[in-house]
């Protein structure tokens, strides 16, 4: 049998320190919201890929689907060959996003292509070369999405220069007193000192700050956003990377806010259901900006993984996972609240639907707790639950469990997680 041990050696020799990895045991068979690692041992997973496999891992739709397209066709490169079904996903998605119609959408691979592609075509349409991004937000590890992401360390150490014309605002964040009034007026400083906002191509936020600590953007600053767009002729991206696909209790963030917020979206990690692809969506005359051959790539929109999308679309909807993710986010609130009386370390608690966070500070100095967290994190997988971490000071715990986990394995995780909270 291989080991885990064996296995971990022969990684620090063959693969970059760079490539960090979590985990100290390697992964070998996966269903719906359980792994087993290469020595038998399982887990719960409440990581899913970071937040790929909303609809689990290897559910039977998903995998029927990618073995019927693998009998047809693995590869055309759609801009030489075309095929159905990515016209028909582009259909669905521009059907249900909450976006002012008509839309379009042109898939690629992964979460910071379509970042990199939605800044291509804003600044293609508006002909201006600024953006404008948040602290704390993060869109990716190439270069033009490691200017756009709001953290240093680790993601843009000796990495640098990067694309210019990047600016970071302030994100609104009640526990850390930035309100919506700060951050509108962080946005009007780069206008002042830092950029003319008719120069500015398109403000690029996620809805929810997903590695930046699950912190939900307000009603009144979006609607600020789009009122500042609307008056300088400014774009708004919104990043769904993390957040599309049920993970919120509705199909993509954006639709707990008024409809037409967004003039493009960008989506991946659950749209496929575990296999690379990545979309951005947009107002059609938007997204018609750049000549014909400006947009694509060699595996952008792969038949297998447009064939798994649209079995995740099928799956969110018969088993009604919008509705899952409300009641299981719910269930995981109300442990986590009652956890307060016994765990002084809990801070925040943050959910919109299961995209579920929870903030630990040192009850002592009142300072961040990244310590307590790492902690919890590993009481938490010594009795086999899988957590992972996030937020600027690396104190949050975030919940991003398959929304098809059956209730009673999740039952099972959350008293893992209370006695990891509490002992
Ligand atoms: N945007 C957001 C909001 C993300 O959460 C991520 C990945 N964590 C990305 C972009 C980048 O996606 P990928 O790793 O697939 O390039």
């Amino acid at each position: 049998m291989l080991s885990n041990a064996q296995l971990n050696e022969r990684r620090l020799d063959a693969t970059p320190r760079g490539v960090g990895v979590m985990c100290n045991f390697y992964a070998q068979q996966a269903e719906n919201a359980t792994v087993w690692d290469v020595e038998g041992n399982e887990f719960i997973d409440f990581a899913s890929g970071i937040a790929v496999l909303n609809t689990g891992h290897r559910h039977p739709k998903v995998v029927a689907a990618i073995e019927k397209q693998l009998h047809a066709f693995t590869h055309t490169a759609y801009q030489v060959i075309p095929y159905e079904g990515y016209v028909t996903l582009a259909e669905r998605i521009n059907q249900c996003a909450p976006i002012t119609a008509p839309c379009k959408t042109a898939f690629f691979t992964t979460g910071a292509e379509a970042v990199e592609n939605a800044v291509k075509i804003a600044r293609s349409y508006t002909g201006r070369p600024g953006v404008i991004t948040f602290a704390g937000g993060f869109h990716g590890r190439t270069y033009m999405t490691m200017a756009l992401t709001g953290k240093v360390a680790p993601y843009k150490l000796g990495f640098g220069p990067f694309p210019g014309s990047v600016f970071h605002a302030q994100y609104p964040n009640a526990l850390y007193g930035v309100s919506t009034e700060d951050a509108i007026n962080s946005l009007q400083r780069i206008f002042k000192a830092d950029i003319e906002a008719t120069q500015v191509a398109a403000i690029v936020l996620e809805p929810v700050q997903g590695e930046g600590g699950f912190i939900v953007a307000p009603t009144d600053f979006m609607l600020a956003l789009r009122q500042l767009c609307d008056q300088y002729g400014i774009l708004l991206i919104a990043d769904e990377v993390q957040t599309g696909f049920a993970r919120t209790g509705k199909m993509f963030a954006m639709d707990h806010y008024p409809k037409g917020i967004a003039d493009l979206m960008t989506m991946a990690k659950s749209l496929a259901g575990g296999m690379p692809l990545s979309g951005v969506c947009g107002r059609a005359e938007v997204m018609d900006a750049p000549a014909p051959g400006g947009l694509g790539g060699t595996y952008g929109g792969n038949p297998l993984a447009i064939a798994a999308a649209h079995a995740v679309f099928d799956v969110i909807e018969e088993e009604q996972l919008c509705q899952r993710a409300q009641r299981l986010g719910l269930q995981l609130v109300e442990l986590l609240e009652k956890s307060k009386s016994v765990c002084p370390q809990i801070v925040d608690i943050r959910a919109q639907g299961s995209m579920v966070a929870v903030e630990f500070n040192d009850p002592v100095s009142a300072k961040p707790s990244p310590e307590f967290t790492q902690q919890v994190q590993k009481k938490a997988l010594a009795e086999g639950l899988l957590l992972l971490s996030c937020g600027t000071n690396g104190n949050v715990l975030r919940f991003l469990y398959p929304l098809t986990i059956p209730d009673q394995q999740f039952s099972q995780a959350l008293a893992i997680l209370a006695r990891a909270l509490t002992q």
